[in-house]
C-alpha cells in the first residue's frame, strides 16, 4: 500500500485545502499521509479542530517543513510526529509567519518603487487562507496582473536573490529547526538532499540530531536514491519520502498518489493523538 510523507496545502503554498488533500488521499488509496506545510502546523490543527484528525480511513502524521539556508544553499528540514500544540513550536512558527508578512509587504513596496502596479491586496487575494505568504504568492500576483508572463520569470527577473525586488528572509538555522522539532517530541528529517546541491554540505548537516533522510523524492533519480539510501543507512537514520505535492499545474506530480512510498517507511512516524473514531 502507498503512502506520502510530503504534501502542501493552502495553509502554505499548495492549492488544495487540508480537507481536499484528505479527500484526494482517500481517493488515491493512501494509507499514511503527512501534511508538511512551510513553517506552519495550522493545516493539521485545522483538521484536528474540525474533527477530521485522527481519521480511521487515513492515517495522518503531523508534519512541517522549515526552510533554512546555509552558505547560499537551500536546506529544507521536515519534522514529523510532534505535538501540534507544543508552545515553543507555535511561538517560533508565529514569529516566522509574522516576518514573512513584513517581507511580502517589503516586496510589494519595492515593486511599486520600481514602477510596477501591484499592491498587498493583490497578493492577499492570491494567498487566500495561507498563513505563510511567500514569494510564490507575489509571483502569481505578478502573473495575474500581466506584469510578467510566468511565475518562473517573476522569480528570474524580479524576486530571486540578486534581482531588484529581492528581500532577504528571516529563517531558522538548521540546528535551530532540528532542536525545535526535537523539543516538540518530533523527528527531524533532511528534505530532498539533492536540492541542497552540495553532498559535502549534506554530510556535514547529518552531524545534527536528524532522525531521517528524505530518500524518495520526485527529483531524485535512481542513482540519487541509491546514494541517499546508503547515506541514511550509514548514519543509522530512517528513510522517508514524499511527493512534495502542491497541486500546481506546472509542477510534478500533478496528482496525489502518483508518487508514493511504501507504508513500512511511514508507519514508524504514526502515533495518533487519541483513539481512532
Ligand atoms: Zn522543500
Ligand atoms: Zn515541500
Amino acid at each position: 500500500m502507498p503512502s506520502d510523507m510530503h504534501v502542501h496545502t493552502t495553509f502554505s503554498d499548495g492549492r488544495l485545502t487540508p480537507e481536499e488533500i484528505v479527500a484526494a488521499a482517500k481517493a488515491a488509496g493512501l494509507t499514511y499521509l503527512a501534511i508538511t506545510d512551510h513553517d506552519t502546523v495550522d493545516g493539521i490543527r485545522h483538521l484536528y479542530e474540525a474533527g477530521l484528525y485522527p481519521l480511521k480511513t487515513l492515517r495522518l502524521i503531523p508534519g512541517i517543513e522549515f526552510s533554512c539556508e546555509v552558505d547560499g544553499h537551500d536546506v529544507h528540514i521536515l519534522g514529523y510526529d510532534f505535538d501540534i500544540y507544543n508552545q515553543e513550536l507555535i511561538d517560533k512558527v508565529t514569529e516566522l509567519s509574522e516576518s514573512r508578512w513584513t517581507r511580502f509587504a517589503q516586496m510589494t513596496d519595492k515593486l511599486q518603487a520600481l514602477g510596477y502596479d501591484i499592491t498587498e491586496t493583490d497578493v492577499l487575494a492570491i494567498a487566500g487562507t495561507s498563513r505563510s505568504i511567500g514569494r510564490a504568492h507575489v509571483a502569481r500576483a505578478l502573473v495575474k496582473k500581466g506584469i510578467v508572463p510566468t511565475v518562473h520569470e517573476a522569480f528570474t527577473e524580479l524576486l530571486e536573490y540578486g534581482r531588484p525586488a529581492y528581500i532577504p528572509h528571516f529563517r531558522l538555522l538548521p540546528e535551530e529547526a532540528v532542536a525545535l522539532i526535537r523539543q516538540a517530541g518530533g523527528v527531524p528529517v533532511l528534505a530532498h538532499p539533492k536540492l541542497v546541491r552540495d553532498d559535502e554540505l549534506v554530510e556535514r548537516l547529518l552531524a545534527l540530531d536528524f532522525g531521517g533522510i528524505e530518500v524518495y523524492y520526485p527529483q531524485h533519480d535512481a542513482a540519487d536514491t541509491a546514494r541517499y539510501k546508503a547515506l541514511a543507512e550509514r548514519h543509522g537514520m530512517r528513510l522517508t519520502g514524499g511527493s512534495d505535492f502542491h497541486a500546481l499545474p506546472h509542477r510534478e506530480p500533478k496528482e496525489l498518489g502518483l508518487f508514493t512510498i511504501d507504508d513500512t517507511l511511514a508507519a514508524p512516524f504514526f502515533h495518533p493523538p487519541e483513539a481512532l473514531e
